[in-house]
């Protein structure tokens, strides 16, 4: 079965601690993994701290773009023009980061609508997190997305803390069954290490049970 690592909420110069210990540990599994950054908040720390120490990510972790401002209504509802420029300006953020061209979009809080796969389309992008409007663009879809973080509420914003193995062999029997790609969606700015050691016994178990981690390449599916 194929199973697709989404890591959401990348903010460069963060709790590099985290980070860092996340990136070893999926570097020591070899596995592959896909990590959606922040645009303006990964440029502001990049501006004032060039000297950090996270300059390359593991091997086989790819790059998605997932959002300049990471706010409710980016992109949903707003008109073709503000979401190209929105993604544009991601884009030219991770590039000037990393030196790296992302190829995959996902929206902050999955919100899209036709304008933001149109918009992605039109900058090139191969493969999209969500399989609406997709007709051109890979979809990688999320009907059958794996969480397991516990959450909590501020506002009318959902937090994540770290993840639950109770929690994830729950969920795990019914995700096997839906069918691929199984996408694991999970937010380590808000984990302590803890929450790395839990998420590698995750891993662990899904290795034992013969799951397949795969690059979006592999994972993609045109509706
Ligand atoms: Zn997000």
């Amino acid at each position: 079965m194929k199973f697709v690592i989404k890591i959401d909420d990348y903010v460069y110069g963060e709790k590099e601690t985290i980070w860092c210990e996340l990136f070893s540990m999926l570097e020591d599994k070899d596995i592959y993994a896909s990590i959606g950054v922040i645009g303006h908040l990964s440029l502001v720390n990049f501006k004032v701290n060039q000297d950090l120490k996270m300059k390359s990510l593991p091997r086989k972790v790819e790059i998605w773009n997932h959002g300049y401002e990471h706010e409710r209504g980016e992109f949903l509802g707003q008109d073709l023009s503000r979401q190209l420029t929105q993604i544009a300006k991601c884009h030219n953020a991770i590039k000037e980061i990393f030196g790296y061209e992302p190829l995959a979009f996902g929206a902050p809080f999955n919100d899209y609508d036709e304008n933001t796969v149109n918009a992605c389309c039109e900058l090139g992008y191969k493969y999209f997190f969500g399989a609406e409007y997709t007709k051109s663009v890979n979809a990688i879809k999320l009907d059958n997305l794996l969480t397991f973080e516990t959450s909590k509420f501020y506002e009318e914003d959902e937090f994540y803390v770290n993840p639950v193995m109770s929690r994830f062999k729950k969920r795990y029997a019914t995700a096997v069954q839906n069918g691929n790609p199984c996408v694991i969606q999970i937010h380590p700015r808000r984990w302590n290490l803890s929450g790395i050691k839990t998420f590698s016994m995750i891993l662990d178990y899904i290795i034992n049970d013969g799951g397949d981690f795969v690059s979006l390449s592999k994972a993609q599916s045109n509706k």
